[in-house]
């Protein structure tokens, strides 16, 4: 990405092994994220780009000398931080952060939107999936690299559990996953907020039992109502906007939570006064999915989720411009990269 709705396919220097605890994963499917389209509308234009992508299944090609868990031809899922598994808080189950970890798709660490991609601390960041894989499966173990994770943990930071009430805000792909995670999690009511026909088709095929299509007021007062005027015991907000962290607040019943994984647009955070006098938890942040990839694995291997639905369009590695155009205007939920 060369600037805001500048991606092109360009020829650069092969990824390869640095450090000996890097791998080299060869790419066989990646995606584009709802994260991508916020640099994809308001990137400054660079000179040298950014290779973007930060999900990610592929092939081990080489390993650094310190790489003890792989070895070439294992099939690795690539979650979108990188982390040692060893320090404090990876031992806390908090991957993102990795006292010497990252994120993929910066400019320090190039991305998967790409045939090969560098992968540093291998031992710590990869997960290698068992022999025998159904290739039906792969779109589901490829949302374990973000989407599934990141639904997993903003129920996770609302603390969905058995017979609670739950509202999911945004009908993006994390979204849909954060559907899926609440009924893995045993919540009896789950309304999705969102707008999109297709999508909260998919949502109620993935255990939504209400939909509310309003916005702002609208939608809080039409969440009252389908809970008996309290509001929920959990928001999942799966968008990171102004007013969707505000309309999460506000549909929270009192001493719900909040959990958050879209990424925020603001730097002040959005309804600190309903928050505080409701004592609301407002929780969550970048998912550690890392940490939940044993933990829904058996679940997507037995059939049980099926969070790979959300791909509604494959495309090759020469499509990803147009790939992020149909996103970004709606077209596609969300795109797989097949190579
Ligand atoms: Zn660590």
């Amino acid at each position: 990405m060369f600037g805001a709705g500048d991606v092109r396919i360009e020829t650069v220097a092969d990824a390869r092994v640095i450090e000996p605890t890097d791998a080299l994963v060869a790419v066989t499917r990646a995606c584009i994220c709802g994260s991508d389209l916020w640099p994809y509308k308001t990137m400054e234009h660079s000179e040298t780009g950014r290779v973007m992508g930060h999900e990610a299944i592929g092939g081990v090609e080489a390993v650094g000398a310190d790489v003890r868990t792989m070895k070439v031809g294992d099939v690795v899922v690539m979650p979108f931080a990188y982390s040692d598994g060893t320090c404090v808080f990876c031992h806390e189950g908090l991957h993102t952060s990795c006292v010497h970890g990252g994120f993929f798709g910066t400019e320090e660490v190039a991305g998967a939107q790409a045939e090969a991609v560098r992968v540093p601390l291998a031992d710590g960041t990869l997960f290698v999936l068992p022999g025998g894989r159904d290739d039906a499966l792969m779109p589901s173990l490829l949302t374990l690299s973000d989407v599934m994770g990141t639904g997993h943990h903003a129920a996770v930071a609302a603390k969905v559990g058995p017979g609670k009430t739950v509202a999911v805000v945004g009908d993006g792909a994390v979204g849909l996953c954060g559907v899926i995670a609440a009924r893995r999690l045993g919540a009896e009511q789950i309304i999705i907020l969102g707008r999109h026909a297709d999508r909260v088709a998919l949502a109620r095929e993935f255990g939504a039992t209400d939909v509310v299509s309003e916005r702002g007021d609208e939608a809080v007062e039409r969440v009252r109502e389908l809970t008996g005027s309290f509001g929920v015991h959990s928001v999942l907000e799966c968008v990171g906007l102004e007013q969707s962290m505000l309309t999460a607040v506000s549909i929270a019943r009192p001493g719900g939570a909040v959990g958050r994984v879209g990424v925020p647009q603001n730097e002040m955070m959005p309804a600190s006064q309903p928050a505080f006098y409701n004592n609301v938890t407002v929780s969550g942040g970048p998912a550690p999915v890392r940490a939940y990839i044993e933990e829904l694995l058996p679940d997507v291997l037995e059939g049980r989720i099926e969070p790979g639905r959300v791909f509604d369009r494959v495309i090759g590695l020469d499509e990803v411009p147009d790939g992020y155009r149909a996103m970004n205007e709606r077209e596609a939920i969300k795109v797989m990269v097949k190579l």
